[in-house]
């Protein structure tokens, strides 16, 4: 989770207004909190979002390694 330069009025992470720090988590904890979520198997959806501005590369590579499980 990071500041977002996108700032939009009605979100929790627009800079100018946000009280968040940048934090991210490890990909062990990634994949843990994924699995967790999943494990009952009676999840329909998963939706990870991301801020405005994002390391993509680094999204696309944890998404890949989530998928292996
Ligand atoms: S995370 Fe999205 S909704 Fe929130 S401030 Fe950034 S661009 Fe706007």
């Amino acid at each position: 989770m990071a500041l977002c330069p996108g700032n939009c009025s009605f979100c929790a992470f627009g800079k100018n207004h946000t009280h968040f720090q940048n934090n991210r988590i490890s990909e062990n904890e990634f994949i843990t909190k994924v699995t967790d979520f999943c494990k009952e198997g009676d999840l329909y959806g998963l939706y990870l979002m991301a801020m405005h501005e994002y390391d993509l590369d680094f999204y696309l590579k944890i998404i890949r390694q989530q998928k292996k499980w």
